[in-house]
């Protein structure tokens, strides 16, 4: 039986005036703990968060797949690591569209992340135009094909299903499309590492999840939690979404 995981995803939100609300979300996942609750934050919040959000994990968005060299700007595994991170998001579509990342950059980003003991969420998802076109499966089976570690297990990996037109647009599938995707996706996890690997690995879904939908998309098979951004970023809105998933 999969445990639920309900993760916030900051994205580029969050000052330290805003660390009362991490205090608030992790006393709330402190007190459901049948459900896992994450928040990943800006790297500049991750530290102070790790300081107050007790047992709630506390993770990045992205990081680099060298663990040091000369990449200005940017920050790797070790380094979340000694700040107080435990997982990752790798290979979100806001990354994808805005920095070109590809599948195989979440692959690699995945590899150094598991190097060093971090979690990691794995993104996929199809664009609206994929969709439309009738190609959405077999671009996120493909996106799993290239990206997906090499020893994906579940005791580090988690998969999140996000079409790129549901995020931040209010716009959601239909429970059945959400339902039917999250079935091809187990199915490809179970073709490339085994039956017994793919069934414990949690399948979240996310794009516009909030305090009213959630119950309904959390109810559904292979619906093993949410990555939520925007209803992520204070307590008032995320406490439900992860109350839904108790
Ligand atoms: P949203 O974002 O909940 O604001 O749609 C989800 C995500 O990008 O992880």
């Amino acid at each position: 039986m999969r445990r639920k995981l309900v993760a916030g995803n900051w994205k580029m939100h969050g000052l330290r005036a805003q660390l009362p609300e991490v205090e608030a979300i992790a006393s709330a996942a402190a007190a459901n703990p049948s459900v896992d609750a994450a928040l990943c934050l800006p790297f500049t919040l991750i530290h102070p968060a790790a300081q107050v959000a007790g047992s709630l994990p506390i993770g990045a968005q992205d990081l680099h797949e060298a663990d040091k060299g000369a990449h200005t700007g940017c920050i790797s595994a070790p380094m979340l690591v000694e700040e107080g991170a435990t997982l990752t998001i790798v290979g979100h579509s806001e990354r994808r569209g805005d920095q070109h990342e590809t599948s195989h950059d979440a692959y690699m980003k995945a590899a150094a992340a598991h190097r060093h003991g971090l979690k990691v969420i794995l993104c996929c998802g199809e664009l609206e135009a994929e969709r439309a076109a009738g190609r959405a499966e077999r671009i996120v089976q493909s996106q799993i094909e290239k990206s997906l570690p090499d020893d994906a297990d579940p005791s580090w990996l988690t998969i999140a299903y996000e079409p790129r037109w549901a995020i931040g647009t209010g716009k959601t599938p239909t429970a059945d499309e959400i339902a039917s995707m999250h079935a091809i996706i187990r199915a490809k996890l179970r073709m490339m590492i085994g039956d017994d690997k793919a069934d414990g690995i949690q399948i979240l879904y996310g794009g516009s999840v909030t305090g009213a939908n959630a119950a309904q998309i959390l109810a559904l098979d292979n619906v093993d939690g949410a990555l939520v951004g925007g209803a992520s970023l204070t307590a008032e809105k995320f406490v439900p979404i992860i109350e839904a998933a108790a």
